[in-house]
């Protein structure tokens, strides 16, 4: 008997491990999923070719690289909250730049190796939009440089404090 259920839980673990295997190799699956074409009709061509297709915004000609507002960046695809102002800093390449996210599950990262280059690319962990890449010279205390795209990204704007 023994054998046997050990043969069937090791078959029923393969089968999980090439279903995962399979999922990421056609795309994970994230808790926001849509069809390409609901990701077409919500968001702005910008917003889609950055987000679903990993394309990248201009440098200097995007909305928030010399935005200094205070508040939380949130993914413009899914809201959820992705970067705060407080780790924002000018990194001088024209796009936001962050040096740690808002919390380290906010955001997922992946290898990118389109362009001839080794990239780590950075992923929105709830719906798996691309929101740009992260590179290790940034500043102090963690030496990171999360290289957003504008598009991707909305800026709540933080309340000022309630009056007494
Ligand atoms: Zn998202």
């Amino acid at each position: 008997m023994k054998p046997i259920l050990l043969i069937a839980a090791l078959v029923l673990a393969g089968g999980f491990l090439a279903c995962a295997a399979q999922a990421d190799a056609a795309g994970r699956t994230y808790p926001v999923t849509k069809t390409d074409a609901e990701w077409k009709a919500q968001l702005t061509p910008m917003q889609y070719e950055v987000l679903r297709q990993g394309g990248t915004e201009r440098a200097f000609a995007n909305a928030y690289w010399d935005d200094h507002r205070a508040g939380i960046f949130v993914c413009v695809a899914c809201r959820q909250e992705l970067f705060s102002s407080d780790t924002k800093f000018d990194s001088g390449t024209g796009w936001p730049s962050f040096w740690k996210p808002i919390r380290p599950d906010a955001v997922e990262n992946h290898q990118d190796r389109t362009l001839g280059m080794v990239r780590t690319e950075v992923l929105c962990s709830r719906c798996g939009g691309h929101l740009g890449h992260v590179f290790d010279d940034g500043p102090r205390p963690t030496g990171l440089r999360y290289c957003m795209n504008s598009a991707a990204l909305d800026l709540v704007e933080k309340k000022e404090a309630a009056k007494p």
